[in-house]
């Protein structure tokens, strides 16, 4: 049960958008540029001033707006989701928006992170009677609206949103209004912007520049931004903490022309590219990434050294993302099936391979492999972030450290294992460098996945490792 609470949220994408007459449609549209953040399901609640209407199924956004009949979505407001569920209940109960009926009015949730006291919390739920209707954390959200008892919905929700623990980004839509909060570290990106008159609210920045809105401003971590017919306000429900941006969003999980706090997702994968190159430098013909998540960091590397840059792989587009297969076997076929080395590039060369990541060790080990077979000399892997040795608890699936490589070789041991002339990781003082701007406000990031250090405990004191999450 726990692993399966664990698994519903990870890594979604959250879109929303206010005052406008194509409501369905643009969420549709934002969905779309949000569809790297998820692929199993996707769905969209929209609000008329009196009623809410959902569309929702498993797929890509595609696939499931392909059967949506826009004129039964009317309506002046919307949210939607698209999730990336890699364990637990697969079903279409857990795709968001989750939508709750009641006599007194309906609420729809769209929730991006993971809620590391949600088993708690439904326990206590399920104890003062409420039946829950999914697996999902984000559904505990609601029941403690509800618990709460107070004639005032704002209050209810405030103080709900101060019993959660972990990181959320949270849309939440009644016929009326628009509530959306995030965590009081702002683990999870979430942005506002302006569309005309509508305000739009998405994870990343893309989507505005797909529907042609314009960035506005951040969510503040601990803020409970409202929008309605009379506008946006904003109130404080925490205290924020010292900002912990997930690292992560940059390194591999935002798409390059999202800003992210602010930050240009591609500048910062350049310059993690840039400080690699001086921390561990190699003698070599050409510089490759592995597409798209390492394009960037590649180019700085390569740009640092003055080697060339060029494109020794090729993606199949129409292959999803390796993680999605579920079993190792089907991983590595994955990897098989969505990249091809450019022999005329890599052919008796001595190839440096950027990669931004690793993490059980799958992707390096065929890729290495692959680049040999298509007649690279050499082949030396340079990484763009540090080792990852610890599992994620906000949700980014990030295996359980058994599986996870660094945790459990040496360096020495996974250049080998993955068959590398040479490998090195970028440093977490260099990963900082890159990502974090001095002169911009709330800048601070999460690296919890490579140094151990957790910003968010679910019991304080306690080692995180001994969180009954996973
Ligand atoms: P692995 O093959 O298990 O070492 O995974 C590393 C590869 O997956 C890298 O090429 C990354 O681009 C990508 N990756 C890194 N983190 C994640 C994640 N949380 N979910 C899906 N893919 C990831
Ligand atoms: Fe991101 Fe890693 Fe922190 Fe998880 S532990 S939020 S993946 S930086």
């Amino acid at each position: 049960m726990l692993a399966e609470i664990k698994g519903l949220n990870e890594e979604c994408g959250v879109f929303g958008i206010w005052g406008h007459e194509k409501a369905a449609e643009m969420t549709y549209y934002g969905l779309h540029a949000l569809q790297h953040r998820g692929q199993d399901g996707a769905g969209v609640v929209t609000s008329d001033g009196s009623n809410l209407k959902i569309h929702k199924d498993l797929g890509l956004v595609n696939d499931v707006f392909k059967h949506a009949n826009f004129n039964e979505l009317q309506g002046h407001a919307a949210i939607g989701h698209v999730r990336y569920a890699t364990q637990g209940d697969g079903g279409i109960a857990n795709i968001q928006p989750l939508l709750f009926r009641s006599q007194t009015g309906s609420i729809a949730l769209a929730h991006n992170g993971n809620i590391m006291n949600a088993y708690k919390l439904r326990g206590e739920l399920e104890h003062e009677g409420s039946i829950l209707q999914t697996t999902s954390d984000t559904e505990v959200l609601a029941h403690l609206i509800r618990r709460n008892g107070s004639a005032n919905f704002e209050t209810a929700l405030m103080e709900a949103l101060r019993s959660l623990v972990g990181a959320y980004a949270f849309l939440i839509m009644k016929e009326n209004k628009l509530y959306i909060a995030t965590d009081p570290r702002g683990l999870r990106p979430l942005s506002i912007g302006r569309l005309g008159d509508a305000y739009v609210v998405a994870s990343e920045t893309c989507a505005f520049d797909l529907i042609g809105a314009t960035f506005e401003r951040e969510v503040i971590p601990g803020e409970l931004v409202m929008v309605d017919h009379n506008g946006m306000s904003a109130r404080k429900f925490a205290e924020p903490e010292p900002r912990t941006m997930c690292a992560m969003e940059y390194v591999y999980f935002s798409r390059p022309d999202s800003d992210v706090n602010q930050v240009n997702v591609h500048a910062s994968r350049k310059k993690m590219g840039i400080e690699l190159a001086k921390e561990a430098p190699v003698q070599a013909d050409v510089v490759t990434g592995v597409p798209d998540s390492s394009i960037s960091a590649a180019i700085g590397y390569a740009e640092q050294l003055g080697l060339p840059y060029e494109i020794g792989l090729i993606k199949n587009r129409y292959v999803g993302r390796t993680f999605i297969q579920p079993s190792q076997e089907l991983r590595e076929q994955g990897v098989k099936l969505k990249l091809s080395p450019v022999r005329g590039i890599v052919e008796g060369k001595r190839v440096i391979m950027i990669d931004d990541s690793i993490v059980r060790g799958t992707t390096s080990k065929r890729i290495v492999r692959m680049l040999k077979e298509a007649g690279a000399a050499e082949v030396h892997v340079r990484i763009a972030s540090p080792p990852i040795t610890n599992p994620c608890y906000y949700g980014i699936d990030m295996s359980t450290r058994d599986e996870l490589i660094a945790a459990n070789y040496s360096l020495e041991g996974i250049a080998k294992l993955i068959s590398a002339d040479s490998l090195a990781y970028l440093s977490e003082s260099g990963l900082e460098r890159a990502i974090v701007h001095e002169e911009l406000p709330n800048q601070g990031i999460c690296k919890a996945c490579f140094t151990g250090n957790y910003p968010v405990v679910e019991n304080q004191g306690q080692s995180p490792v001994t969180l009954t999450i996973k």
